[in-house]
């Protein structure tokens, strides 16, 4: 690979990595396999590595994947909170021992313990109390989410004993047990709701719920794997864990010391065979120097502690019979192939059906009705088949012919040049991509109009609502026809779809469902065209303009507004009171120091991120613009700016400005 094309790879995979963190933290909807996620991760360590010129502070191998929510405050960590690395590899387990002995040459300790699937916190307590309860957020500061902790039971709110420190922050992983998920999935699916893919996912969500009532109604647990401070009664982990368990606190029973590398691998076989039988998930092990001193003079890199490693349990797979295939079609028309399969138990949970992506893969698979295949649990809540048992192919397997025709409304399907899935076009006259729309625009991150969820269904089917700006016009009086539909049900679901009005503009966006407009390029549009009438006049060139813009997104959006029925449901939203242009809020614009002025940023900076300074320029009412020109009014530049842009800004005298300068311009 040449620099040219290692360039390209490393901003393809930063970008992908990016959008992959921000559906697993802060959606907690991943779409890829964790090994997958790993597998693009590794792929951009090892380039970067092989280019060190390329490396960018702001790359997803420096920092940890943030779950930072803007409807909770944000604390700073008094102990910042880092990643693990981790690896699939027992070869690089053993080279983890190996460079701890020789850079340490005294004898170690160390402590295996089970890597619960779960989400961080930290908690503080301060004379016994709990005082605060913080998730990971970007490491440095978390969202503060303390009334929603305090619901879990397994998380004392005072301590017992009294020979607990003054102050002192101890960590864990909240989760659910198998059996607290699927019962919170069954009620979900009797209410009519999508239910979670996994118990991640569900803790994930839960703990970032607005109301506390109701994350009370869902019981979390919480094990916590350790404790941080200043006077902390050992020097040790494994002691300080074992002490904290006498203050009240759920620590796991399966920690263990290790003294060498055959130890450490006797507890991870055991634990690979026996988390079939744990009633929560895990998805490997840690592995811990135990002494703080030793871990001290371990240190840590930009994202994770030297001195500990997760070794990850590849997913588990299952053979089982293809019995056929069946099409479905999504929100945006596009066509999925699933597989019925001969039901099979699957890492916790009885599997019949298996996504096959297109049919391109159904080529590469060379899968067949009849067949044995091998299945796998991906990101996502239908599991995935990897592979065919050729061994066991019978005689009267049967090739499959991938569809024309749209099976719910009879169009003919289309491939779009460069896709690798069949799009059915009708896009307003097809019923799943009609309430697939519906259901996209009232979920939690877009209109957040929750009691519709459950309804949008018997809303279509009553020919009360049609396209999504039809829910602004329905009345009590038209819920009430509905089955389980009362009057105080009724009610609420008029109040909250009148409390959508509220919802600010990105998200209004991100909730029409263009293709490809996801939450995080939603709120780039947003904050640079202002208003959905702007948007909806910005020509390919002036959307490619904006980072990370690139062809297929402009298409798409170019696509959205020349169509009448978007303009028409655009025109029923504003008539409604929706927010169809950016607010002059204090999120978005803290102040208008810097309104209509252009500013490039470049270099590194030592108290923001580049990504915190654009935000920052938005917030104050600038643009930050990729290049130097006459119209630019500053260059923003830290360490190592490119001497290009500094040049270009001497020809043009443009002023060159520091971090300090910069904040200084905005108050801070
Ligand atoms: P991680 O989950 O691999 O490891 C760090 C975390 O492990 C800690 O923050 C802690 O929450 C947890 N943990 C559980 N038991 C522990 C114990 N006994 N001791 C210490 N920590 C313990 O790292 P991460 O940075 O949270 O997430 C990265 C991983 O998340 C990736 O490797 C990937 O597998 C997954 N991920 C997946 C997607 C996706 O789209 N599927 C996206 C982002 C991240």
């Amino acid at each position: 690979m040449n620099k040219q094309e290692a360039r390209q790879r490393i901003e393809q995979l930063k970008k992908q990595l990016h959008e992959h963190n921000y559906r697993y933290y802060v959606l907690a909807q991943p779409t890829i396999s964790d090994f997958e996620y790993d597998t693009l991760m590794d792929e951009l360590i090892q380039l970067e590595q092989a280019h060190p010129d390329l490396k960018d502070p702001n790359s997803p191998t420096q920092r940890v994947g943030s779950d930072i929510n803007k409807e909770f405050d944000q604390v700073q960590h008094r102990y910042p909170m880092y990643s693990l690395g981790n690896t699939y590899s027992p070869e690089e387990v053993r080279e983890f021992e190996r460079r701890i002995k020789k850079s340490l040459q005294t004898p170690i300790e160390y402590v295996c313990e089970l890597k619960y699937d779960g989400v961080a916190i930290a908690l503080t307590y301060i004379n016994g109390a709990l005082q605060r309860a913080v998730t990971r957020g970007d490491g440095m500061q978390g969202d503060e989410v303390t009334e929603n902790v305090k619901t879990i039971r397994s998380i004392p709110l005072t301590l017992r004993g009294e020979d607990y420190p003054r102050d002192f922050v101890i960590r864990g992983e909240i989760l659910f047990s198998h059996e607290s998920f699927e019962r919170l999935n069954r009620e979900k699916q009797q209410r009519g709701e999508a239910p979670f893919a996994n118990p991640r996912n569900a803790a994930a969500g839960t703990l970032k719920l607005q109301k506390s009532a109701m994350v009370a109604q869902r019981p979390l647990d919480c094990f916590l794997y350790s404790v941080v401070g200043e006077n902390l009664p050992f020097g040790s982990h494994f002691e300080n864990l074992k002490k904290a368990e006498e203050w009240g606190f759920k620590i796991s029973a399966q920690l263990e010391k290790c003294h060498d590398i055959e130890q450490i691998f006797n507890y991870i076989e055991y634990w690979d065979h026996q988390r079939a039988n744990l009633s929560y998930d895990i998805d490997g092990v840690v592995i811990k120097v135990n002494d703080y001193q030793q871990q001290q003079a371990l240190g840590y890199t930009a994202k994770s502690p030297r001195w500990a490693i997760a070794y990850k349990f590849k997913a588990e797979q299952v053979e089982t019979r293809l019995k056929s295939i069946q099409y479905q079609v999504g929100r945006t028309g596009a066509v999925t192939p699933v597989a019925n399969l001969e039901p099979v138990y699957l890492a916790g949970t009885t599997v019949k059906r298996a996504s096959l992506h297109n049919e391109d893969q159904i080529r590469l698979l060379d899968v067949r009705i009849n067949d044995t295949v091998y299945i796998e649990k991906g990101g996502e809540i239908i599991p995935k088949i990897v592979g065919v048992n050729k061994d066991k192919r019978p005689t009267d397997s049967r090739a499959i012919e991938f569809i024309r025709f749209c099976p719910e409304c009879g169009t003919e399907l289309i491939k779009p040049e460069g896709e690798a899935r069949h799009y059915c076009p009708n896009e307003n006259g097809c019923p799943p991509q009609i309430k697939g729309k519906l259901e996209h625009f009232v979920s939690r991150g877009a209109m957040d109009i929750e009691a519709a969820e459950a309804t949008v269904d018997a809303l279509y089917q009553h020919n009360l609502v049609e396209d999504v700006g039809d829910l602004y016009s329905l009345t009590k009086q038209d819920l009430l026809h509905l089955e389980g539909f009362a009057d105080k049900s009724a009610r609420n679901l008029i109040d909250s779809i009148e409390a959508s009005k509220q919802v600010p503009f990105p998200r209004v966006l991100y909730a029409l469902g263009i293709r490809f407009v996801g939450a995080s390029v939603a709120r780039k549009i947003a904050r640079h065209f202002r208003s959905i009438d702007q948007l909806a006049r910005a020509s390919h060139q002036d959307l490619v303009a904006i980072n990370e813009i690139g062809n297929r997104i402009a298409q798409s959006i170019l696509d959205f507004f020349q169509k009448k029925k978007n303009l028409e449901i655009i025109e029923k939203l504003k008539k409604s009171g929706v927010n169809l242009q950016m607010e002059p809020s204090r999120e978005e614009t803290a102040s208008q120091n810097l309104t209509n002025m252009s500013i490039v940023i470049s270099g590194t900076f030592a108290q923001h991120s580049r990504k915190q300074l654009q935000e920052l320029i938005q917030q104050h009412g600038g643009k930050n613009t990729s290049s130097v020109s006459s119209n630019t009014d500053y260059l923003l530049a830290g360490e190592n700016a490119g001497s290009k842009k500094l040049n270009q800004a001497r020809q043009h005298n443009i002023p060159i400005i520091s971090e300090t300068e910069f904040l200084k311009m905005i108050d801070r």
